[in-house]
């Protein structure tokens, strides 16, 4: 029997409007290999009545107390906890990442957003600052900073999204969003949910399309600002198009694990798996390169080798699968070439090390440990984005900082000691954004604030609670002169 394919609309000042766009991108599930839906890429009149959109609602919705405009992030937490199951079931099937293990998490964790969001914005003081002249009086007040482009990824198709929306509406912003081209039905069915917990008109709206269509929305100059999460070379592109907009950037890292001789091993490997298998190894922040001091290296080893054991590859609608999928070819295929890379310059696979053969797409990359990389190969100069944990050996802790350090990228670094002395040197001297100490490079708190160091590629910025949102509003200061007023 045929089955219906459904196209996605674009969502615009409350209604979802057929695009009029002339090509059209097939989703395809990397679960399954079936074709989920058919997502037009938007044309420049979408994009533009998206935008004209997000201007008109503006005014209005930044004229509503925080307190109004809270009610409506908890009334769209509430919606997602309500419509959780289905919502994570079609995040499965058009990311990869296990249902149970990893999918509801992100949605409890998408609302959970929405929560802080409301709960902070009720709360953002600013300062009354003293004035050399007695009639004066200095007053700041928060504002926010208009019609943001949202463009972000697809590891995370709600999570991301939500990062920049929900503080980002809360404080009195609208948004045009462009997701991942390779998940777009996560976004639809966000929006939905937003809409039908009463969003008003035009505050958020959607657009579906791939790089041109979010290098459009970017520069149009009704967009004030760009929220952006991808890849540094993404990154590059959109800052070098907004010019002179404002913009948080979120990109890449190539999270380095230093696990040091005085290390707690089995706590160290588990960590390291955790960093390198979550999400098929597509995060930000995931376990690139695991730096081990000599003296340990075997022993750790052993302790990878038991805690992959547990990592069981498979259909993620399965409760005992802990890695999907991966979700798309093109970073499948980096996996590939960074593995043969290291594979010929003298590294040794000792799990995994290929695609899963028997699976219905050519996606499921077997969980993999490699040892012996060296400092020339792509994996430790690059993001290599798989189910990867890739072990370079180590001499000391100058050389573990040095190898950490020689990067373009500097997001989030973990540490494994005993010694509080020797995690502050690793603090104070590696050149990330973030730093875990005893703990897997996939550590993150919703409310914290994460992101690149300065320096790096990795972006600019904080995601992360009320962090977000003073990045995406600005102060408003005003001198009052009281001396003649009665
Ligand atoms: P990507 O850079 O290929 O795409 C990201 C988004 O940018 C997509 O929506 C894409 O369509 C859009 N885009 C592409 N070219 C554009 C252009 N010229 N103008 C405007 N938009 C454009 O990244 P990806 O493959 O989707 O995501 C994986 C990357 O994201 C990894 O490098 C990962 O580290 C990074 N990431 C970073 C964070 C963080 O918080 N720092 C979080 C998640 C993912």
């Amino acid at each position: 029997m045929a089955v219906t394919v459904r196209t996605l609309d674009n969502f615009i000042g409350g209604e979802w409007v057929a695009s009029t766009g002339e090509s059209v991108r097939a989703v395809v599930s990397p679960v399954t290999g079936e074709t989920l839906a058919e997502a037009p890429d938007a044309s420049a009149e979408d994009v533009g009545r998206a935008v004209a959109a997000a201007r008109a609602a503006q005014p209005k919705w930044a004229a509503l107390s925080a307190w109004e405009r809270a009610k409506i992030c908890h009334a769209i937490a509430d919606l997602i906890d309500e419509r959780r199951a289905d919502f994570a079931h079609e995040l499965s099937l058009e990311q990869g990442k296990p249902y149970a293990a990893e999918a509801l998490g992100d949605i409890d964790e998408t609302a959970e957003n929405f929560r802080i969001a409301a709960e902070d914005v009720k709360r953002m003081e600013t300062a009354i600052i003293p004035s050399q002249d007695p009639n004066k009086r200095i007053l700041t007040f928060r504002k926010p900073n208009g019609v943001y482009a949202g463009i972000t990824p697809w590891n995370f198709p709600t999570l991301i999204p939500v990062e920049l929306i929900a503080p980002g509406i809360a404080v009195g912003n609208t948004v045009v969003m462009k997701p991942s081209e390779w998940t777009p039905i996560a976004m639809a069915n966000f929006m939905q949910i937003m809409a039908d917990a009463g969003l008003p008109d035009g505050v958020v709206n959607v657009v579906y399309g791939g790089g041109d269509v979010g290098e459009r929305l970017v520069t149009h100059p009704d967009v004030d600002c760009v929220g952006f999460v991808g890849s540094h070379p993404t990154a590059e592109k959109i800052v070098r198009a907004a010019g002179l907009k404002r913009s948080l950037i979120e990109a890449s890292g190539n999270g380095p694990v230093v696990v040091c001789e005085d290390a707690d091993l089995e706590r160290a490997a588990q960590g390291a798996v955790f960093g390198g298998f979550f999400c098929a190894g597509q995060v930000c922040c995931a376990t690139e390169r695991v730096l081990v001091h000599e003296g340990v290296h075997d022993s750790f080893l052993d302790e990878v080798l038991r805690a992959a054991a547990a990592w069981r590859l498979g259909d993620p609608f399965d409760d005992s699968t802990l890695v999907g999928p991966m979700n798309n070819e093109p970073t499948a295929a980096k996996m590939d070439r960074h593995l043969e890379d290291a594979v010929d310059k003298g590294a040794n696979i000792v799990l995994g090390g290929s695609r899963a053969g028997d699976r219905p797409t050519r996606l499921y990359y077997e969980p993999t440990v490699v040892t012996d990389v060296g400092v020339d190969t792509l994996i430790n100069q690059q993001e290599t984005f798989g189910p990867i944990v890739p072990l370079i050996r180590v001499r000391s802790d100058e050389e573990a900082l040095a190898v950490a350090n020689d990067s373009h990228l500097g997001l989030q670094a973990a540490v494994y000691t005993s010694s509080l002395k020797r995690a502050f040197q690793y603090v104070d001297n590696l050149r990330v954004g973030n730093v875990v100490v005893n703990d897997s490079t996939d550590y993150w708190e919703a409310h914290e604030p994460f992101g690149g160091a300065s320096g790096t590629q990795s972006g600019w910025g904080r995601i992360g609670g009320r962090y977000t949102m003073l990045d995406m509003s600005d102060l408003r200061t005003v001198v009052l002169d009281v001396g003649g007023l009665d």
